[in-house]
């Protein structure tokens, strides 16, 4: 899950997009991004926590304008490193393109793209998006608009997304994208934003407008105007949001837990989406082969706290599916307890919100 957050409108868009990233950092994040366009396209990104892209910024010279993008990644392909980190460019860098979700197509597209003469420097499966965008661009002649582009290039693009585009060829608009990841328009006085959640435009509006299943945005500092995949107007609903920020990053129930508690069907749809094929999941991102996971005679879960107890409901599931025996175990105990270890052992470490010493350390000691 990551968070994206965009601004066009009379004031500097960099603020307003750093405060929105930061209403969003409760949706967990590796590394973090922005794209402006003053004079010019200017991006910097930055592995690591958000604040390390303020330092960055801090650093050089803030980057001015009233059209801005801000990305905060959750890696699903490639590490997390300052140069996977979101936003991607096309090869001219003067298409910038941030992305929530998975491309499952990305490879065959690379490849192409890179037969064609495009280079790509990430290892991430959104980069292709901006190179296909400016080849539709190109294909499309001088009379087309970037939404243009962008229709055509998520043509050809399977699997889960929202998207935000922007370019130095239209400084004050950016493109927005939904298929399956969440994207909100929030529209204020003169000034428009876009976002994966509310708390992240509730500063500057209440009223919001969430994108439908395979809709297009286009925002300007006059309003948005929509389309579906084909171009055709369409008309979401909007809706007045009453919440204030606190009550808005718990979706209005009292506290976290209860949100989180209603968030677990929509949490396990999130972490599928872009993973199941024709009925079958795929996780190629844990990098462990078919063949080694036929291996695996036995199952240890470590984890503590709240993630102990989702351990417990992985037990009933990992038995009744695969008929092998697990074992859930306090994270803090595992490693003094002498566990029965042994070549055929798979031991799965579950994380809370960040990684516990403990975690890590029972981690190790199966390793
Ligand atoms: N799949 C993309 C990546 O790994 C986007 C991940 C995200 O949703 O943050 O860069």
């Amino acid at each position: 899950m990551c968070g994206i957050v965009a601004y066009v409108g009379p004031d500097q868009a960099l603020p307003i997009v750093i405060e929105g990233l930061r209403r969003l950092e409760y949706r967990g994040y590796d590394s973090a991004g922005i794209a402006v366009t003053g004079p010019g396209l200017v991006v910097v990104k930055r592995a690591g926590k958000l604040a390390e892209l303020e330092a960055a910024l801090r650093a050089g010279d803030p980057p001015g304008g009233t059209a801005a993008m801000g990305h905060t990644r959750w890696a699903t392909h490639g590490a997390p490193t300052d140069r996977n980190a979101h936003p991607h460019l096309d090869c001219a860098g003067r298409i910038a393109v941030i992305h929530n979700g998975i491309i499952e197509n990305f490879q065959g597209l690379r490849a192409r793209l890179e037969k064609e003469g495009h280079t790509l420097g990430s290892e991430t499966d959104t980069e292709c998006i901006a190179h296909l965008i400016e080849e539709k661009l190109r294909d499309g002649g001088p009379d087309a608009s970037l939404a243009d582009g962008v229709r055509a290039a998520v043509a050809e693009l399977e699997g889960a997304y929202a998207l935000v585009v922007l370019t130095e060829d239209e400084p004050g608009t950016l493109v927005g994208v939904k298929v399956s990841s969440p994207l909100i328009v929030g529209v204020g006085d003169g000034e428009c934003m876009l976002a994966s959640d509310i708390p992240a435009v509730l500063d500057r509006t209440t009223r919001v407008i969430p994108l439908e299943e395979g809709q297009v945005v286009e925002i300007t500092a006059a309003g948005a105007t929509f389309t579906d995949l084909d171009g055709q107007p369409v008309n979401p609903q909007a809706i007045t949001v009453d919440w204030n920020v606190a009550q808005a990053q718990k979706s209005g129930f009292d506290d976290f837990m209860l949100k989180e508690i209603h968030e677990q069907p929509g949490a396990i749809r999130d972490t599928l989406v872009g993973r199941v094929t024709q009925g079958r999941l795929s996780m190629d991102e844990l990098r462990i082969s078919d063949d080694a996971l036929r291996g695996v005679g036995k199952v240890f879960v470590v984890a503590c706290g709240t993630a102990f107890h989702s351990g417990l409901v992985a037990k009933y599931a990992i038995e009744h599916w695969t008929r092998l025996s697990v074992e859930i175990e306090i994270a803090s105990e595992f490693r003094y307890r002498d566990p029965v270890l042994g070549p055929d052992t798979l031991t799965i470490a579950v994380s809370q919100s960040g990684e516990t010493i403990d975690t890590l350390e029972a981690a190790r000691h199966a390793r």
